[in-house]
């Protein structure tokens, strides 16, 4: 059988298949507090989160496919060839990718499946897979954005400046994102509550509203107040940069 068929006709199989896990795509400029959303959000409920391929060096403290799965760029490439990618991309001097075998899996047993990519990659899925859920996190601003990479201490100064200029272009596509996020200071559960509210307001998202459980009936709400239009996405663009 053809593994990418199967992929593509993901989206009608959600919508017959209720035991269907979401695919849910979470973006944001390097600094935006995802790492420690996720952690908050995977105490919630359970979720699985596809680890990526990348050809950049560990950091210290991560680890082989738990973080990543840390690849020379040949075999990356190789991967890519033979189809096994999702989606890739080359970002800041390195090539990162989905894996499309674990992620297929997860869905198909019903799991959640969070990928935490970047704006080109995320907007790649959701070509191919108009039902996954596009969720963007960021600080609420610019400069706290930069204070917070700094601080991080992970980067030199000149990868800083360019995940910086990156930033600055992933933010402006906001606006193609279904929900925005905005990880304030010291509100990682907050920041993580709403996440999975989008995604439980998703996946119900065809029951009639009078046959939805009062759980659910909440959660709608505070998702509906995250969902991204073009009006909010320009206000906060406004204030972003402000
Ligand atoms: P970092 O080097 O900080 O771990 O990741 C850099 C950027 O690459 C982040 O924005 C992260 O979300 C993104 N990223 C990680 N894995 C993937 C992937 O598989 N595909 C894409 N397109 N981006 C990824």
């Amino acid at each position: 059988m053809n593994t990418n068929n199967n992929l593509d006709n993901i989206d009608n199989i959600d919508n017959i298949n209720e035991n269907m896990g979401k695919l849910v795509v979470l973006s944001g400029p390097a600094g935006s507090g995802k790492g420690t959303v996720l952690k908050e959000l995977f105490n919630l409920a359970e979720y699985k989160y596809s680890v990526s391929a990348t050809t950049r060096t560990p950091r210290d403290g991560e680890t082989e496919g738990v973080d990543y799965y840390f690849l020379q760029k040949e075999d990356f490439l190789r991967k890519v060839s033979s189809g096994d990618m999702l989606e890739y991309v080359e970002y800041s001097g390195n090539y990162y990718g989905t894996l499309r075998d674990p992620v297929e899996r997860m869905l198909r047993k019903g799991y959640n499946v969070i990928l935490e990519i970047e704006v080109i990659g995320a907007l790649n899925i959701k070509e191919k897979f108009p039902g996954a859920v596009m969720i963007f996190l960021t600080p609420p601003n610019y400069s706290e954005l930069s204070e917070r990479l700094i601080n991080r201490g992970t980067e030199t100064d000149e990868i800083i400046a360019r995940r910086l200029e990156i930033a600055k272009k992933e933010v402006v596509c906001v606006e193609k994102y279904d929900y925005l996020v905005i990880n304030e200071n010291n509100m990682q559960k907050r920041a993580a509550f709403n996440i999975h509210c989008i995604v439980e307001t998703e996946k119900h998202k065809n029951i009639q509203p009078k046959s939805m459980s009062r759980e659910i009936e909440i959660m709608s709400k505070t998702a509906e107040e995250n969902k991204i239009t073009l009006k909010s996405a320009e206000d906060f663009l406004n204030i972003y940069f402000s």
